[in-house]
């Protein structure tokens, strides 16, 4: 078998995740690689750290990134928090939900499910009556911005339902971190997890997770060992830990390179600030709604719930959903992603996600869904999106 290179085409990466990744975040992962345990290397996690309080909006000492994707950073916090016989309440409205639930059975722990439909919120008034349903529950899960519906949840009020009712919470904040507010102190959250491909705009493989200091102590003082020998906090923090009196010790080889990524990502959002990268998403967000409403296009999920790094467009009656993504992706060299479970078939989600959410991914993508959907005969308004998001760019 005769190989060469591989040689990715360049694509526009609108979808769920991941997003573009920024060419000096290419360029720090090639830098050489050096051992896991010199003081230079020790000397950058420190500052991962540090910028991860940063953009957690944390104080809490435990907050690194995590060695594996997002699902991993979810199962940590699962793994850590839930033992057998715990009783967890899991809100539901779209695709990572459901894995919350596996995660909490997993763990031999029993999930109180509070279930709404795709596309809308946690209702809040459910998550009450089912707290005063159950005894004594250890945590409330949910996921702040649901990105496989393009919702996001009212994380203040959950987290404040939660401490009324004494309860632990476990935040999903993978598609939120670094594009909508995510105020870990200010809600009070204990574990939240998060991912590096999307807002962050950083290669996938890192999930970086913020404990607070109680939920630190509950893992402590847990009756039995964690199941999981890679996940167990109490193990990782012995590499990650630092400064203070014990040395570092080896746990697994971290990922050396990703991490010079995820440093370069981090530098680079402080360098904007990390308010203004939210208002950047909100912008973008802004922009290509006109201009898709402007076309005749409209979004699935009620304005206040809208999440400005993933838009779920409705399909228009009589377009063929599929055909529409391999012609963006053909033509224009631009990825979106599709409906999934209920909303499959019936809308596209497009990802504004950290280095993708700029005003001229917003216009190719107009341009390009236009030029499609125009030659596939359905029924759009011609020539009226691009001045609508140029107006729009302009407020
Ligand atoms: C992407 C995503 C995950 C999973 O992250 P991976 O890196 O794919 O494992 C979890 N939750 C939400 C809300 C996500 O959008």
């Amino acid at each position: 078998m005769a190989v060469t290179s591989f040689q990715p085409p360049i694509r526009c990466l609108l979808g769920p995740g991941p997003s573009d990744v920024h060419p000096r975040v290419l360029a720090a992962m090639a830098r050489p690689t050096v051992g896991h345990l010199d003081p230079a290397f020790t000397e950058m996690m420190e500052q991962v750290k540090a910028m991860l309080r940063e953009v957690f909006r944390t104080g809490n000492d435990l907050t690194i990134p995590v060695s594996g994707p997002g699902s991993v950073g979810m199962e940590t916090c699962f793994v850590n928090l839930v033992e057998p016989g715990d009783t967890v309440i899991v809100c539901q409205n779209g695709a990572f939900g459901g894995r919350m639930k596996e995660n909490v059975e997993r763990c031999g722990g029993t999930a109180a499910m509070v279930v709404d439909d795709w596309g809308k919120p946690v209702d809040l008034g459910k998550v009450a009556a089912t707290f005063k349903q159950h005894g004594p529950v250890k945590a409330l899960a949910f996921v702040h911005a649901e990105t496989s519906t393009g919702v996001q949840s009212d994380a203040a009020a959950l987290c404040r339902m939660a401490q009324e009712n004494g309860a632990l919470t476990i935040v999903d904040t993978v598609t939120s971190l670094g594009g909508t507010p995510v105020l870990v102190d200010e809600w009070k959250a204990d574990a939240v997890y998060s991912g590096s491909q999307k807002c962050l705009s950083c290669m996938p493989g890192l999930s970086p997770v913020t404990i607070s200091p109680k939920a630190a102590d509950v893992i402590q003082r847990r009756n039995r060992p964690i199941q999981s020998w890679f996940m167990d906090l109490n193990l990782v923090m012995g590499y990650w830990r630092g400064g203070g009196g014990s040395p570092r010790v080896y746990h697994h080889t971290a990922p050396i390179n990703a991490l010079y990524a995820l440093h370069e990502s981090l530098v680079m959002i402080l360098e904007e600030g990390v308010e203004n990268s939210w208002v950047r998403h909100a912008r973008m967000h802004n922009a290509l709604r006109d201009g898709l409403e402007a076309m005749g296009l409209g979004l699935l999920v009620e304005k206040p719930y809208r999440l400005p790094q993933l838009n779920t467009v409705t399909v228009p009656d009589g377009v063929a959903e599929a055909a529409v993504r391999t012609e963006l992706l053909k033509r224009y060299s631009i990825e979106v992603g599709a409906g999934l479970g209920a909303l499959a078939g019936k809308v596209w989600r497009v990802g504004l996600m950290g280095a993708s959410a700029t005003p001229a991914n917003v216009t190719l993508f107009l341009a390009g869904l236009e030029d499609i959907l125009s030659g596939m005969g359905a029924k759009i308004e011609k020539g009226a999106a691009l001045p609508a998001a140029q107006k729009a760019f302009a407020a």
